[in-house]
């Protein structure tokens, strides 16, 4: 497809061809391709060594690539020095000069590129008011919370107007509220500027809130890249099943072909059935994944049929808008279910112990080979 893309159409704005980074014997990035659009806030996430520094440090230029090359609309780049890409990297706040006010701070790559006084001070003005620090121009970063450094260093990188700007886990020194504000003021940021963003981070919640698109990474490779709720929709292979958002996995059998295609599964002992047109092999062993809040639970366990499965109820945990239930099948494995409406009076009267049945319907359930 990238092939194809190459010989006509317009070029995407940033293209990864291909790009491998080894350090000595360890294969940091192997062979990612990947095209990014203009005004786009793409995510990178992967757990940790899984190559997402690397791989964000090639495209700002930081480091050289083995093999593939690097294109930023439509010029290869592989070899140009960071300094003269339109890139920029956006490091955690204390990279911030400690002796200079916010608004030096902010001015210091303009002040470098001999701007102009007035325009110089114009510009700082409005990454200021940008990020909500108008008032705190003359401050000295100690004198600023963790948020509005991070601020800072955010407006900073943005001085120069670079077309890309690349963010390594900007907020993983956040705590948890100052981190959902912050997710929450970067995006307003980005979506006003329209530069295209490309943030690393491993925590799958703030990709999922933040990204336009998620790329997975793991073990050097570019697993999926998908807009979140594909992604969580259609995850590609039982890791991204169970890193991006929680997941019941019920490993069986292939019994039946066609367009509904039927599993024999141990771990619900029933057959398990799911609309999928992958072409599979008769025994051959695949995953049917379902996510916890499309799991329906009964209470009067009655008869047996596909997609069904009886057990007892051994864990409720009640977190106000929503509870989350776990089901022990006959067979001893686990289910979760995430209720998130109000349960009718049959439901809560149920106790630990209780016989249910689960269920789901087919078009709930996704089919995983590997
Ligand atoms: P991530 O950011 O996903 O945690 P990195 O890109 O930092 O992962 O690292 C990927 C792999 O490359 C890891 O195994 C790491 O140890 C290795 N690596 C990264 N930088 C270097 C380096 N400068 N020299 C040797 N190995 C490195
Ligand atoms: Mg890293």
């Amino acid at each position: 497809m990238a092939d194809k893309a190459e010989e006509s159409g317009p070029k995407p704005f940033l293209r990864i061809h291909n790009i491998s980074k080894h350090f000595a014997d360890v294969r940091a990035v192997d062979e990612v391709s990947l095209d990014i659009q203009q005004g786009e806030f793409f995510c990178l996430l992967g757990g940790s060594g899984s190559g997402k520094s690397t791989l964000l440090r090639m495209i700002a230029g930081l480091e050289t690539a083995t093999s593939g090359h690097i294109e930023i609309e439509g010029q290869d780049v592989t070899n140009v020095p960071p300094w003269n890409r339109p890139v920029n990297m956006m490091f955690q706040s204390y990279a911030l000069f400690p002796h200079m006010n916010v608004e030096k701070n902010i001015a210091f790559g303009l002040k470098q590129d001999n701007w102009p006084k007035a325009e110089m001070d114009a510009r700082v003005q409005e990454l200021l008011d940008l990020v909500q620090l108008g008032e705190y121009g003359k401050r000295k970063p100690n004198q600023l919370s963790g948020g509005q450094r991070q601020r800072v260093a955010l407006a900073r990188a943005l001085a120069r107007k670079p077309k890309v700007l690349l963010l390594d886990e900007p907020l993983s020194a956040l705590d948890k509220k100052l981190r959902e504000e912050t997710q929450r003021q970067l995006v307003a940021i980005q979506k006003e500027i329209g530069t295209t963003f490309i943030m690393v981070t491993h925590d799958q919640e703030e990709a999922m809130s933040i990204a336009t698109r998620i790329g997975v990474m793991d073990e050097a490779r570019l697993i999926q890249v998908e807009a979140p709720r594909e992604m969580y929709e259609r995850p590609a292979n039982k890791m991204i099943a169970g890193f991006i958002g929680q997941v019941n996995l019920f490993e069986g059998k292939v019994s039946r072909k066609g367009k509904t295609q039927t599993i024999t599964s141990m771990d619900t002992g029933s057959l398990l059935e799911v609309v999928d047109n992958t072409k599979l092999e008769d025994g051959q062993v695949v995953w049917i994944a379902v996510r916890p809040e499309r799991v329906l639970l009964k209470t009067n366990p009655k008869g047996r049929a596909a997609n069904k499965a009886n057990g007892k109820l051994t864990d409720i945990m009640y977190l106000g808008g929503i509870t989350h239930i776990q089901v022990t099948l006959d067979s001893g494995s686990p289910v979760r279910i995430t209720i998130s409406e109000h349960w009718d009076e049959d439901e809560a009267k149920l106790k630990l112990g209780d016989a249910v049945q689960i269920s789901f319907e087919k078009r709930a359930a996704r089919l995983l080979v590997e």
